[in-house]
């Protein structure tokens, strides 16, 4: 059950240390106590775990400070969406919209190798109007061989160049905790150009340790990449580690699901569970094409796979977009095979935009029809 108090409620005001007397003396009930500080007020949630099913919703809407209660099911209790739930589908992370209601762009290179080409790539972003890109600094690979990633060396002219193009989000994979030390440190040092969305990998979504670690910091937001050989419901219970641990700043990433049975893509895509994660949880979705599909095969009709993939997911409400891109792919260290051109970007964002168009009066359409009958 969640408590939901009055905007701006002060914690030494009488109604909220009586509302806490009360709770406190409740048998076999513990309580858990979120602030949400948004760009007007501060909301204040009160989460009752335990023997909840004994306390009556009447009563409990009747305690000092208590705005509206909400009884929720056994899942995704913080990130999930529940009966008569109205808390925030958004927030807000360094100046961009995050929500189940827009959509944000993160096109850049999949692992950062050379600052040139992270240039090249920013400069691109700028011209195309984008604040937002993914660079992979520490890259989980396949083979103890093959390129690792810069880790921190990259991290500072990684962020200075976001600063210089007036990037303000950079997606970035981090696989360890003391990733995201040094992340926090190479902001820091650079005097914060640019905000970072951290990234846990599909070969991390159960890592349940590291997914502790991220969700008791709140400096930085988090994507969570759906498990490749998991369900739906384990991925989700993977997202609601991060915000149990009191981060729910957290973006749902699809990225296809590991089965020759997709083949010839590299991911069977599952872009089909857009509106379902939409519908389960509150946490806006994002999709990630170029990890699905995995090549840069294009149909008869001249679209690339990459193409037609994100579109489906744009036309069913994705959120965000998560998109590898190369100056230079031959060159490229990671993915080289899957990434888009800096000179097709113009072309990608028109086609993204029809599809969200579409999405948009496919939507107003269904209004319209409900409205009717
Ligand atoms: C990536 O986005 O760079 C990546 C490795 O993705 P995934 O974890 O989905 O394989
Ligand atoms: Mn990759």
């Amino acid at each position: 059950m969640i408590l939901i108090l009055k905007p701006d409620i002060e914690t030494d005001s009488e109604e909220y240390l009586q509302l806490m007397e009360y709770l406190r003396n409740l048998p076999n009930i513990t309580i858990r106590i979120h602030e949400e500080k948004g760009a007007q007020q501060v909301l204040t949630e009160v989460y009752l775990v335990g023997d909840t099913a004994s306390l009556s919703m009447e009563e409990m809407a009747h305690l000092p400070g208590v705005e509206r209660v909400v009884r929720v099911s056994e899942e995704y209790r913080v990130l999930g969406r529940h009966k008569d739930d109205n808390r925030p589908t958004s927030f807000e992370y360094n100046g961009i919209h995050f929500g189940q209601d827009n959509l944000n762009i993160f096109a850049g290179l999949c692992a950062v190798d050379t600052p040139e080409h992270v240039e090249e790539m920013m400069a691109a972003l700028k011209r195309e109007g984008l604040q937002c890109t993914r660079m992979g600094a520490y890259k989980p690979r396949t083979s103890p061989y093959t390129f690792q990633g810069h880790g921190k060396a990259c991290l500072p002219y990684v962020f200075e160049l976001a600063g210089k193009y007036d990037i303000r989000v950079v997606a970035m994979e981090v696989t360890h905790e003391s990733h995201v030390e040094e992340i926090h440190e190479a902001l820091e040092r650079t005097g914060h150009p640019t905000g970072v969305m951290l990234q846990i990998g599909t070969r991390n979504t159960q890592n349940f340790e590291l997914l502790k670690k991220v969700g008791r910091q709140q400096e930085f937001p988090v994507l969570l990449k759906r498990g490749f050989g998991i369900t739906l419901e384990e991925s989700l219970n993977a997202a609601e580690y991060l915000a149990s641990e009191g981060n729910r700043r957290v973006v749902f990433g699809l990225r296809g699901m590991k089965t020759n049975m997709g083949d010839p893509h590299r991911n069977f895509v599952d872009f089909a569970h857009v509106p379902v994660v939409k519908r389960l949880t509150r946490m806006p979705v994002c999709v990630d094409p170029s990890h699905s599909v995995g090549s840069r095969d294009a149909a008869p009709d001249g679209l690339l796979d990459v193409f037609h993939v994100t579109a489906q997911g744009v036309i069913a409400g994705a959120n965000m977009i998560l998109v590898d891109f190369h100056p230079h792919p031959a060159k490229a260290l990671v993915d080289g095979p899957q990434a888009l051109l800096l000179d097709e970007l113009p072309l990608f964002l028109e086609d993204v935009r029809i599809a969200r168009e579409a999405y948009e009066r496919r939507v107003a359409a269904g209004k319209r029809h409900q409205q009717r009958r």
